[in-house]
């Protein structure tokens, strides 16, 4: 298949493999911040290719994962308003809130809504005038712009029937936050190419120099990945610390130009609680003055309630962080599984516990 098998070449990936081997003199640990470069590694098992002192840890780039129990609970409290229709993706209904899912309060007669796009929600808003529709924005700057977007096209249709419930993060302050806390055992990361196909790269240059750490822009197929950690460790055994740019075929240094516009006109940082990490200043998007409007949690009055604590035998804040790997959990495969999933890992189709139940659940048994 043109443009896939390419980049699951076998003889390229052993090329890569020896390459790896070659350059790497000590124990070293890199960091993949997206979960789907997470599933492609545990998918094609990559990282059982690579030598056994190259450690690669799992990053909080899932935004099922990062979004914490207190914005599930306000999603859960706005689909049980009579006159509310929560629209969100299909994962999202899955993950337990602090008392139930939304699915089960779909169950129960809420309605929740899944969508595949923020345009189906403003489609519903047009379609039901009494009822107030409100769409789950979740997601790292891929999925923002959409959003923005949808915002904007309501606002210039005056639909006042239609807001967000934004739980939008950023990739490069949560970076920041695993740099600087005390167990931080990352040295170099992979960045997410998708991303960075939205932002660009230059923002990740000021983190590479401040911890003297590479960060190289990497893509989801096997060989993406495999290039990614050998110009990595090229860096670190050369003494570098620099943002490199291998995946040329979807990231120009500074990114989308029109879809950074609409971002920057409908959203502004500011802080934002990450599951299993906490608050990391100016981590999120919430929306500009001239948007809040649309800002669901203020229309429904909900900006200050409803804190909450995720369920304590889940440890996804050690494995977001890269300090644990999903097997490491004691519930694992046991007491939590995708049908009975105890924290938001196991529930994405970006979680690592996912990906660790999907395809190395057997093998990781008793570990
Ligand atoms: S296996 Fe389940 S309980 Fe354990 S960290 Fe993953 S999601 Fe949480």
């Amino acid at each position: 298949m043109k443009f896939v098998d390419e980049y699951r070449d076998p003889a390229a990936a052993r090329h890569f493999v020896r390459a790896i081997k070659s350059t790497l003199t000590r124990p070293r640990s890199i960091m993949e911040i997206c979960g789907g470069q997470t599933h492609a590694i545990v998918k094609f098992g990559l990282d059982q290719l690579l030598p056994s002192s190259l450690t690669l840890v799992h990053g909080p780039g899932c935004p099922v994962c990062v979004t914490p129990v207190e914005m599930i609970n306000k999603a859960i409290e706005i689909a049980l308003q009579p006159d509310a229709i929560l629209c969100s993706f299909g994962d999202m209904l899955r993950v337990p809130g602090s008392q139930r899912d939304l699915f089960s309060v779909k169950a129960q007669g809420g309605d929740a809504r899944i969508v595949y796009s923020p345009l189906d929600a403003l489609k519903i808003a047009r379609a039901n005038p009494n009822k107030q529709v409100v769409f789950f924005a979740v997601g790292f700057e891929t999925t923002a712009p959409n959003n923005a977007m949808a915002v904007y096209q309501a606002k210039r249709e005056n639909l006042e029937n239609f807001s967000l419930l934004v739980a939008h993060v950023c990739v490069p302050p949560a970076m920041e936050a695993i740099l600087s806390s005390l167990d931080n055992q990352v040295e170099g990361f992979l960045a997410a190419g998708h991303v960075c196909a939205v932002m660009g790269y230059r923002e990740y240059e000021p983190i590479a120099q401040k911890y003297h750490t590479p960060i190289v822009v990497t893509g989801f197929e096997p060989l993406d990945i495999l290039q990614g950690i050998a110009l990595c460790i090229k860096q670190l055994e050369e003494g570098r610390a620099e943002v490199e740019n291998p995946y040329v075929r979807a990231v120009r240094p500074d990114g989308n130009l029109a879809a950074k516009k609409i971002l920057a006109q409908v959203f502004c940082p500011g802080p934002r609680v990450w599951r299993g990490i906490g608050e990391i200043p100016d981590s999120g998007l919430h929306l500009t003055e001239e948007y809040s409007f649309f800002d669901a949690e203020m229309r429904f009055g909900l900006a200050e309630a409803l804190r909450a604590n995720a369920a304590s035998e889940c440890i996804s804040g050690s494995i977001l962080r890269g300090i644990k790997k999903p097997h490491e959990c004691p519930a694992f495969g046991v007491r939590c599984t995708p049908e009975q999933p105890l924290g938001a890992p196991m529930v994405s189709n970006e979680g690592a516990c996912a990906a660790y139940y999907r395809y190395r659940r057997h093998a990781t048994k008793g570990n």
